[in-house]
């Protein structure tokens, strides 16, 4: 038996975090020793410089990050974050979560991340663009169509997408759409991709709602972040019929008992950028929207939200974990414990993004478009299959939702490594 030898690259709460979570699934498996590290660790990273031109002549370097977790089930797939609290051990920690996902919900893909260190409101839309297309110039021999696949996360969106596309398409010297998800529609994006993510959440909850006997007419719903995936989980669930109670961004939140206008808020932040000083209720804190009274909590922000502070004030009878990483390990032991919430666990939550950005793959390998409708339709056809395998597994072992989604992700990766050596 031998243990890994790794040094403090990726040395960071939420990597260790990632790596509990991991060590806890292994062992309810039982995972065969020699299968673990291997399994665990990512499979390799690379660290670039990118210097910008800024529109005042200077010139910054940011740096960026991509980390590949796994190659072993197929192409790495994952998203590029542009955030100011962006780290190697973050990236690493999200990529990790993108191979159990991938695994979970049985696309071909392996599991990867992105990151760029910088806060993107405060580059204009050509420094904007200058960084996107570097990142993706540094980069471009890592990624492929068959390699690695990017798409957006927090701080990214399509224009970046499409920057990023065609810049590795200049490079290869033909258009290749495949290589990035994500992208606007008219550069190969697939329908449904943009409202993907939020969609799917609130599929989500609205099966879990009715597994409970909570009719949507009477679910209140809080949901931290307004951005593609908390705007879209917003409106999906509010066309099902539920009231969104609160809503926030990285500005503070917005609290109306009698339901928040979304299209005055989506109004609002298109010509504002924010959600500060939005009139459509009284101001919240970020903190106080998480223990609000309500039927359905969504954090749809950043990681670790849901601590050991205030996982024993929640009030929420569903969370869903509509952003990577928002539960701490010791929050999800006092959630477990106190018994009270049904949580979807983001590997399984948020996965609707990624099985679009597949069927967006899929398309643009084959050039053969479909409708919204078709995406919709098999988007959640392979999420009620990803709903039921997790249960039948929480059953069968008595495991916690998250401990069920978690053991099948990791066991699918698991069993192509062991079946194909120790090289991928
Ligand atoms: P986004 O950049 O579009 O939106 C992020 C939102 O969070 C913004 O409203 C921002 O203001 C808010 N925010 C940032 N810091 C905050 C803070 N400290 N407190 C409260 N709000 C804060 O990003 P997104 O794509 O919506 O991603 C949100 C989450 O969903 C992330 O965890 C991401 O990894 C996950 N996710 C995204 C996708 C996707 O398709 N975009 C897919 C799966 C999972």
């Amino acid at each position: 038996m031998s243990k890994a030898i790794v040094s403090s690259l990726y040395d960071s709460d939420v990597f260790k975090m990632a790596c509990r979570q991991f060590d806890k699934a292994a062992d309810a498996i039982n995972l065969p020793e020699d299968l673990r590290d291997r399994t665990k660790y990512p499979r390799r990273c690379l660290a670039v410089s990118l210097p910008v031109r800024r529109m005042d002549g200077s010139v910054t370097v940011f740096e960026g990050y991509r980390v590949q977790h796994n190659v072993s089930t197929g192409p790495s797939k994952g998203g590029i974050r542009f955030h100011q609290h962006v780290t190697l051990g973050e990236v690493a920690a999200l990529a990790m979560w993108m191979s159990w996902k991938t695994s979970l919900v049985g696309l071909p893909y392996g599991g990867a991340k992105g990151g760029v260190i910088v806060d993107p409101t405060l580059l204009t839309p050509t420094e904007l663009e200058h960084l996107s297309r570097r990142y993706m110039q540094e980069m471009v021999n890592f990624f492929g169509p068959h390699t690695d696949v990017p798409a957006p996360d927090v701080g990214t969106n399509e224009r970046i997408m499409g920057w990023m596309m065609d810049t590795y398409s200049n490079h290869v010297g033909h258009l290749s759409p495949a290589v990035v998800t994500g992208k606007p529609i008219s550069l190969g994006g697939s329908l449904g991709r943009r409202e993907a993510t939020g969609a799917g959440v609130a599929y989500l909850t609205k099966k879990y709602l009715e597994d409970l006997k909570i009719p949507l007419n009477k679910t209140t719903v809080a949901i931290q972040g307004f951005g593609n995936v908390g705007s879209e989980t917003a409106i999906a669930l509010a066309a099902y019929g539920a009231k969104i109670i609160a809503i926030s961004d990285y500005t503070g939140g917005i609290y109306n008992a009698k339901g928040i206008d979304l299209k005055k808020a989506l109004n609002y932040i298109r010509t504002q950028k924010t959600l500060k000083d939005f009139d459509g209720g009284e101001p919240i804190a970020n903190e106080q929207l998480l223990e609000l009274k309500c039927t359905v909590l969504a954090p749809a922000a950043l990681e670790r939200v849901i601590t050991d502070k205030n996982a024993k004030k929640l009030k929420c009878r569903v969370l869903a974990e509509a952003a990577n990483g928002p539960t701490t390990n010791a929050a999800d032991k006092i959630i477990e414990e106190r018994g009270d919430i049904e949580l979807i666990p983001d590997v399984l939550c948020n996965s609707g993004g990624v099985v679009v950005s597949y069927f967006e793959w899929l398309q643009n390998l084959s050039s053969f478009y479909w409708s919204r409708d078709e995406v919709m339709q098999k988007l959640f056809g392979i999420l009620d299959k990803a709903k039921d395998s997790v249960d039948v597994q929480k059953k069968k072992f008595g495991f916690s939702r998250r401990l069920a989604a978690l053991t099948l992700g990791i066991q699918r990766v698991a069993d192509a490594k062991a079946a194909r050596g120790l090289f991928p």
